[in-house]
Parts: C-alpha cells; structure tokens; sequence
C-alpha cells in the first residue's frame, strides 16, 4: 500500500535525524500533507502505529496537517484555490500547481540527554 512505503520513508527521516541530534526517543512527529498528494491521513495514521514498533519512534505522536492545493501563474504570481484549465488574464500562461502534492516533515520532538 501506498501508505506503507510513505511511513516508512518518514520513520527513516525522522531515525536518521534523531540519530544526528543524539536523541533517545522521539515524541511526536509533524507532517503535512497536500490535498492532492493521494494519501488517506487515517491510513497513513494506523501504519504508523503499526511501523513505529521496534524504533525510536515506538511512543511518538503523529500530527498531521492538510495543505491546500494550489495554481498560480509562473510568470506574475496569481494565485488560485481552484484548478482552472483556462489561462492567466494577464500573462496567458496556463497555471502551474504549486502547492497539495506534498508530504513535509515539519517538526520533529525528541528527547535529547543532556551532556
Ligand atoms: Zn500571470
């Protein structure tokens, strides 16, 4: 399944970073996830659950945020909330999406010893 292979892109993300910063146990993890990206937050919710085991994420939260999707156009920078197929009024360029088919790691909370 898709969100399978998402989460298990995220726990190495986040082990990695954890490793980097010395953390011992990771206590929540922020994403956010575009409207378009094609993942079901719930689904990606419940594998994470199930792959956190055994790792150092074994007791962290997942927070996930929706992002809009958004168009604009390259050239002048109009935005739009809506995927139009027409032009831009003023540059006749057609809109580019720019924003809803991403998943971000935005925060991670861990628990660093101190030294
Ligand atoms: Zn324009």
């Amino acid at each position: 399944m898709h969100e399978y292979s998402i989460v298990q892109a995220l726990l190495a993300q986040v082990t990695a970073e954890a490793r980097n910063h010395g953390a011992t146990a990771v206590r929540r993890v922020e994403i956010s996830i575009g409207e378009l990206a094609g993942v079901e937050p719930d689904l990606l919710e419940t594998a994470f659950e199930y792959f956190r085991e055994r790792t150092i994420c074994t007791k962290a939260e997942l927070v996930s945020r929706r992002i809009a999707a958004a168009w604009a156009c390259r050239v002048c920078g109009r935005e739009r909330r809506q995927q139009s197929y027409l032009r831009c009024e003023r540059c006749a360029r057609p809109f580019d999406l720019v924003r809803g088919d991403e998943i971000i790691l935005d925060k991670i909370d861990m628990e660093v010893p101190d030294v």
